[in-house]
C-alpha cells in the first residue's frame, strides 16, 4: 500500500491498527534517512505546511530536511521504505522506551542540538501545521517550566486554540525565592526556539537561579497571551478517554481532544524511602523538618548553630556551600549531612562504585547523561562537596534514622550507630506526585525504585493500566520522572522530549478533525 501524501501516510500511523508500531515508526524513519543518505533536493513532494511540521518532528533540525522531503517519506513509508522494525509489538516498557531514546540519540548525535540520551540543549518549532488541525482544542495543565514550553512550542507551529491551567504560580517552583534565588545547574547553554538562550550554570558559586526565573518568564510573555493576569484554575479530577479528555474545576468541566499535563513537582517525598534511608520514627515524620532548600542563610540563621542535613542531592549542596561560606567568613556554625551512599562511593564521587549488588555515583554523569545527579561537574560544587569530605561531616552508608527531641541517631552498616544533635533539620529527599493524586488525573503508575511512576510511551502519552493508550493524553516536565526518564525533570529533558509530544499531537489532532469529519 502506498501512501502519496504526510496526511495519508498519518493516517495510518494514526490509525488503531497501527498504533503500536506508531513509536518504532519515527526512529526508524531517522535511521532508514541518515542511513541512505539521500540527497535532500531528490525528495520532491507538495510543500504543505502540514507536511513541513512533519519533517520537523521526524529530524528536529532545520538543516536535516527540505520541506519537501516529508512527502518522500510519506510515499514509501511502509513496505517501500524496507524498515524492518525492531520488535513485532510496541508495549511502551521502560526498556523499548529507552530504545528510542537511543535511537533518537544516536540519529542526531552529530548535531549539537543533542546533550546525550534524554536531553537535548536547542530545538526550534520552524515547522506550521494548517486549518484546521491548527483550530484542534487543546487543555494544558500548568504552567510551570513544562507547561510554558510546551504552550510556546505548539504555538509557535501554529496551534491556536490552547488553553493553559494553573491553580498558584506562574513560572511552578521557579516563582519561588527558595528556588530562584539559588543557583541554576544546566551544563550546556539552552537554546529554545529562538527565544533569548538560558546561558550554561557558571559553576563558580554565582546565584543565577534568576536567570531560569527570567527566561521562562520571557518565553511566557513572547508566547502566551495576558500570561500574568490569566484566570487561576485548580484541576481536581480528570477523566480520560479516547481523544475526550473530561477535566473537572471547582465551578464545571471542560473536555479536549488533546490533553497535556503539567502539573510538575509535586509534594516532598515520603520519609520511609525503604531505597535508600529509612525514617523508623512517629509516622508524621520529625515535626521540625524543613523540605525545601533554603537559598539564603542570614549570620543569625547560622550563628552558634547545628545544621543536619538529610540527603546529598543538588538541594543538599545548595546548603552546605552557605554553611562553608558562613565558616570561612568566621561564623560558628557546624553541620552534617547524612545519607545512603556507602563509603566507597562517598570517597570516589566521581566513578560508579558497586555496593550490596547495586552501582552507585554520586556525581552526575554528563557522558551518560544524568542531569539531575549532583552537580560534581560544577567547580564549586565539587569543591563544596570535598571539603565535606576532608572535614568528616558526612555520615554515609546510612540504613535508617531517627529522631528525640533535637536528637538525630543514623544506624550505618554492619550496626554501627552515629548521633548528632542539631538545631535545624533538612530532609532533602526530592519531590513526588502521590498514588492517590495520580489516580485522580487518571494516570496509572506503577513502584518503581520506591517511587510512583506514571505508565507513559516514548512522547509522554499516557497509558491504561490494561496497556492500552490514552488517545491524546499527555503528560511532560517533573510530573514524568521515572528510572528511565530521570531527565524529564529538568529542562533540557522537556527539550528532547517536545519533539515527539508535538509530533503526536499532530497526529492526533489529525486523528480528531477525521473523526469529526473535519478533515476527509
Ligand atoms: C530546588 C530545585 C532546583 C532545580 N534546579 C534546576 C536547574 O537549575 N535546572 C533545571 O533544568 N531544572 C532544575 N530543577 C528541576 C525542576 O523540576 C525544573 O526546572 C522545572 O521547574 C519543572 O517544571 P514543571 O513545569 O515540570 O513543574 P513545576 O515547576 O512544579 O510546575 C507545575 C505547575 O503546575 C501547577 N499545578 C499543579 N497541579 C495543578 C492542578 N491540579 N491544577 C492546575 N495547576 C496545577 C503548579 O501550581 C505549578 O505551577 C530544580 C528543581 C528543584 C526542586
Amino acid at each position: 500500500m502506498k501512501h502519496q501524501t504526510a496526511l495519508s501516510f498519518l493516517r495510518r500511523v494514526a490509525s488503531p491498527y497501527a498504533g503500536d508500531q506508531r513509536a518504532y515508526i519515527v526512529p526508524a524513519l531517522r535511521e532508514f534517512f541518515t542511513m541512505k543518505d539521500f540527497p535532500l533536493e531528490a525528495l520532491v513532494a507538495p510543500n504543505t505546511t502540514i507536511n513541513y511540521a512533519i519533517s520537523e518532528c521526524l529530524f528536529r533540525r532545520a538543516s536535516d530536511f527540505i520541506s519537501t522531503s516529508s512527502s518522500f517519506i510519506a510515499a514509501s513509508a511502509s513496505t517501500d521504505l524496507n524498515i524492518t522494525l525492531p520488535i513485532s509489538k510496541y508495549l511502551s516498557t521502560p526498556e523499548q522506551n529507552i530504545d528510542i531514546d537511543r535511537s533518537m540519540t544516536l540519529h542526531n548525535k552529530g548535531g549539537s542540538s543533542f546533550i546525550g540520551i534524554g536531553a537535548a540543549a536547542s530545538i526550534v518549532a520552524r515547522a506550521f501545521v494548517e486549518a484546521p488541525v491548527r483550530d484542534t482544542p487543546i487543555g494544558i495543565i500548568g504552567r510551570g517550566a513544562a507547561g510554558i514550553l510546551t504552550f510556546a512550542y505548539l504555538k509557535k507551529m501554529g496551534f491556536r486554540n490552547i488553553a493553559i491551567y494553573e491553580k498558584k504560580h506562574d513560572l511552578g517552583i521557579w516563582a519561588q525565592p527558595n528556588v530562584n534565588r539559588g543557583t541554576k545547574n544546566n551544563p550546556r547553554t539552552l537554546n529554545f526556539n529562538g527565544d533569548p538562550a538560558l546561558a550554561q550554570a557558571a559553576g563558580d558559586g554565582t546565584k543565577d537561579g534568576i536567570h531560569v526565573k527570567n527566561f521562562l518568564d520571557l518565553v511566557s510573555t513572547n508566547n502566551i497571551p495576558g500570561f500574568h493576569e490569566a484566570e487561576k484554575r485548580v484541576i481536581s479530577v480528570i477523566e480520560p478517554g479516547q481523544l475526550n479528555h473530561k477535566i473537572h474545576f471547582d465551578d464545571g468541566t471542560r473536555s479536549f481532544p488533546i490533553l497535556i499535563n503539567a502539573a510538575g513537582t509535586g509534594k516532598p517525598r515520603s520519609y520511609y524511602d525503604s531505597t535508600r534511608m529509612a525514617y523508623d520514627g512517629h509516622s508524621s515524620g520529625p515535626s521540625q523538618a524543613v523540605r525545601w532548600q533554603q537559598a539564603e542563610l542570614s549570620r543569625d540563621d547560622m550563628q552558634g548553630k547545628r545544621f543536619l542535613i538529610v540527603g546529598l542531592g543538588n538541594s543538599a549542596i545548595e546548603m552546605i556551600a552557605q554553611l562553608n561560606e558562613g565558616r570561612r567568613k568566621g561564623i560558628n556554625v557546624d553541620y552534617r549531612v547524612a545519607t545512603h551512599y556507602p563509603r566507597d562511593s562517598i570517597y570516589n564521587p566521581e566513578t560508579t562504585v558497586s555496593s550490596r549488588g547495586r552501582p552507585f555515583r554520586i556525581f552526575r554523569d554528563l557522558s551518560a547523561p544524568d542531569l539531575t545527579g549532583f552537580q560534581g561537574d560544577l567547580d564549586r560544587s565539587r569543591y563544596d562537596y570535598y571539603r565535606a569530605l576532608t572535614e568528616d561531616r558526612i555520615i554515609y552508608d546510612v540504613r535508617g534514622w531517627n529522631v528525640v527531641g533535637h536528637g538525630a541517631s543514623f544506624e550505618c552498616q554492619k550496626g554501627k550507630r552515629q548521633n548528632y544533635s542539631y538545631d535545624r533539620l533538612y530532609v532533602l529527599t526530592g519531590y513526588e506526585q502521590s498514588e492517590a493524586q495520580l489516580e485522580q488525573w487518571g494516570i496509572t503508575s506503577k513502584v518503581e525504585d520506591g517511587k510512583h511512576v506514571p505508565q507513559y510511551e516514548y512522547d509522554g502519552e499516557f497509558v491504561t493500566r490494561y496497556g492500552n493508550r490514552h488517545k491524546g493524553y499527555f503528560g511532560i516536565g517533573a510530573l514524568m520522572d521515572a528510572p528511565h526518564n530521570r531527565n524529564a525533570v529538568v529542562i533540557p529533558g522537556m527539550m528532547f522530549r517536545l519533539p515527539d509530544l508535538a509530533f503526536s499531537v499532530i497526529m492526533r489532532a489529525i486523528e480528531w478533525n477525521i473523526e469529526q469529519k473535519k478533515l476527509t
